[in-house]
């Protein structure tokens, strides 16, 4: 038995979630079939290029898949109610979500203190001089300097760094349990950028908040994630604990995205970079949809669908779809 109020159970645990868009031509599975867990006080990368399927799975667990896309399958465990199932609105607010580029998320024409306030509104219920307060309160536990001021000045009056803050602080307005932040520094500059993960970190550590860390950069999955899960073509390829995939990655792809980070040593010779682009998954995997940029692929690979399969020993949490580890088809030599 566990003492914790949740009974240690995760606070948000994805199982097997497939998220469809159905076009004219052909239905793109653009999330499919993925399963990970978050706990409260941790933060979870999800990392993989462009077009794997991680905004999709961020729009996903928020209930904001537009048409014609839809989530059509599994799970998302939420304070352990499946929300696909009981639906988002008992627990609107306490999933937030911070996008890449601040300009899209604050109205130009309301102050900051005002987009505050609404979210303090709609989610707490706070209106008057608490709302301005607790908005001010906001500004200052996300670094903006002067928040008295700050709180009264339009979007276009702070610069990109203080505007993800804004944004921050506006998502925090909702005292939210989980932050999903899709790639939220990728606009930002790198000095701007380690400010915003040391303030999400602070969060995590004095809020005990969660947080989901979107990014195409294994750089910042280093600084920013205690656990992560690697996507590729709508499949989760590879998980682990951040320290266990940078010393010891398994999936031909991961090897290649920490072979993509700038100024890092080589980790595998045979792959100095990923040639060609992430394929749109049409069809329910077949094989390993990798296996076209893979330079171990072998025979098998392009035959068998490799199945998440546990690559750790000694109890650490580290798995990967991959039959190189996979000792019904690969060999000594393969590996
Ligand atoms: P990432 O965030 O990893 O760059 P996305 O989650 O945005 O990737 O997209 C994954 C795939 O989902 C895309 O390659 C695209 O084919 C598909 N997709 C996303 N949005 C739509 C849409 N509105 N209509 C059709 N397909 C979409
Ligand atoms: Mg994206």
């Amino acid at each position: 038995m566990s003492d914790r109020p949740d009974g240690g159970q995760p606070l948000l645990a994805v199982r097997d979630l497939r998220t469809v868009f159905h076009t004219e031509r052909e239905t793109i599975r653009a999330v499919d079939g993925i399963s990970f867990d978050i706990r409260r006080g941790e933060t979870v990368g999800l990392v993989g290029e462009s077009g794997s399927g991680k905004s999709v799975t961020a729009r996903s667990l928020l209930g904001l898949v537009d048409p014609p896309g839809v989530v059509e399958g599994g799970e998302i465990r939420f304070k352990g109610e499946d929300l696909t199932d009981v639906g988002w609105d008992d627990h609107r607010g306490e999933i937030s979500i911070v996008f890449q580029d601040p300009s899209n998320s604050l109205n130009p024409v309301y102050t900051v203190g005002n987009q505050i306030r609404e979210a303090l509104k709609i989610h707490r219920g706070l209106r008057g001089e608490a709302a301005v307060e607790r908005a001010v309160d906001l500004l200052e536990t996300v670094g903006i300097p002067d928040p008295k001021r700050r709180v009264d000045e339009y979007p276009h009056q702070l610069s990109g760094g203080m505007q993800q803050r804004a944004v921050i602080a506006t998502a925090l307005a909702c005292d939210p349990d989980l932050l999903v932040c899709d790639e939220p520094t990728t606009a930002l500059d790198v000095t701007i950028q380690a400010q915003i993960l040391d303030l999400l970190d602070d969060l995590r550590t004095e809020e005990g908040l969660a947080v989901l860390f979107i990014t195409h950069d294994m750089g910042v999955i280093e600084d920013a994630t205690g656990r992560v899960n690697v996507m590729y073509a709508g499949e989760i390829v590879e998980r682990a604990p951040t320290t266990t995939l940078f010393e010891d990655p398994k999936h031909p792809y991961t090897r290649a995205l920490l072979e993509s980070i700038p100024g890092s040593v080589s980790v595998d010779e045979r792959l100095p970079t990923i040639e060609g682009e992430v394929p749109t998954p049409s069809e329910p995997p077949s094989d390993c949809r990798f296996a076209p940029r893979c330079p171990a692929a072998f025979e098998d690979c392009s035959a068998v669908h490799p199945e998440l399969t546990d690559v750790g020993g000694h109890g650490r949490d580290h798995a990967a779809a991959c039959l190189l580890h996979d000792d019904d088809f690969a060999t000594e030599d393969d590996r």
